[in-house]
């Protein structure tokens, strides 16, 4: 862990359901390594479909779970150790926005209510007009003017109204991290640039790193620096967004990129690639490339689990077919 380590997953491991006979239980994530740095703001893509383990790790990262294995490190400290005063400080400067934030909040709460009550929370208003200020200058940031939407209800605001609310809200706390899962996955896709432009803002203007949890390899690609592919709970790839999306080496990353709709690779990928439940395999079987069972270049050493290649473009790839070019770094 660097010295300028903002949030750090060490060798985190998360399964689910351990019993006498399965101690393993279900693995979700398995030795997930990644180190958000806090003096270099950027927008980190987890990339993968159901099951892959992404939003595990968002949770995990929120520390809505404990790990099973490894340890979730904000600023230097393990999140389930922390006094009150850090745990308060990291629940302030680590935000979340998911994919439909307003079903967690009461349907009946105004716009007012849902940004007065982190206020309240963390003191940040002297006064009420103080507050009417913040409030006020946080909804102009995201391109929203007061007037139209403070005193109105969710249902009463479009979804794209409602996402940049949330992105509102999160600007209010000042954080440094904003754990985002799938978050225009439900806005219609005009609206959705304008959306990711705006998360792209935060880390340009404001210096906010952004994990960004999607299935949509064509938005990773429109606003991430470096993507993971996850694939059922293990990192397959790794490396800058851009290189891993437009010369994908792991043959699983290959398969997510050839479902993007040609021509135009920058439209929004609506095509999944689903991993049938059964995949989801117990701890105990979980030797090899997990990936062997559809791979069309399968072969006899991959019944052990592949150590990261260097993939030939700077990135880093789970894979065998890569070995010749040595372990990546
Ligand atoms: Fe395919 Fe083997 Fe590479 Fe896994 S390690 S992706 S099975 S070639």
């Amino acid at each position: 862990m660097s010295a300028e380590s903002l949030l750090h997953f060490d060798n985190v491991t998360m399964a689910f359901g351990g019993n006498r006979r399965n101690p393993d239980g279900v693995v979700a994530l398995e030795n997930l390594d990644l180190e958000i740095r806090a003096d270099e703001p950027s927008i980190i893509a987890i990339a993968g479909e159901s099951g892959s383990g992404k939003s595990t790790l968002a949770r995990l990262g929120l520390g809505m779970l404990k790990p099973t294995g490894g340890r979730v490190i904000y600023k230097g400290q393990d999140l389930w150790s922390m006094s009150g005063d850090q745990r308060r400080d990291y629940r302030r400067e680590v935000q979340a926005i998911f994919q439909d934030p307003f079903a967690v909040y009461n349907p009946f709460y105004t716009v007012d209510r849902l940004l007065r009550t982190p206020m309240r929370t963390f003191k940040l208003a002297k006064s009420k007009s103080h507050a009417r200020e913040l409030m006020e200058d946080v909804l102009d940031k995201v391109g929203l003017r007061a007037n139209e939407v403070l005193g109105r209800y969710p249902h009463q605001l479009s979804g794209g109204q409602r996402q940049r609310i949330v992105v509102a809200r999160s600007l209010l706390l000042q954080p440094h991290l904003i754990v985002a899962d799938e978050p225009v996955s439900m806005i219609d896709a005009s609206l959705r640039a304008n959306i990711l432009t705006k998360l792209k803002e935060l880390r340009d203007e404001f210096g906010i790193s952004l994990l960004y949890i999607t299935h949509d390899l064509a938005t990773a690609n429109q606003i991430s620096d470096k993507i993971l592919i996850l694939y059922r709970g293990r990192v397959v790839e790794v490396g800058d967004a851009s290189t891993v999306i437009q010369r994908p080496q792991h043959p699983y990353t290959q398969l997510l990129v050839s479902s993007i709709p040609r021509p135009d690779p920058e439209k929004t990928w609506e095509g999944r690639v689903e991993i049938p439940l059964e995949e989801l395999t117990p701890g105990a079987d979980r030797a090899g490339c997990l990936f062997r069972h559809r791979c069309p270049h399968a072969m006899p050493e991959c019944e052990i689990t592949p150590d990261y290649y260097e993939g030939g473009y700077g990135q880093s790839v789970a894979c065998y077919l890569y070995r010749e070019n040595g372990a990546a770094n």
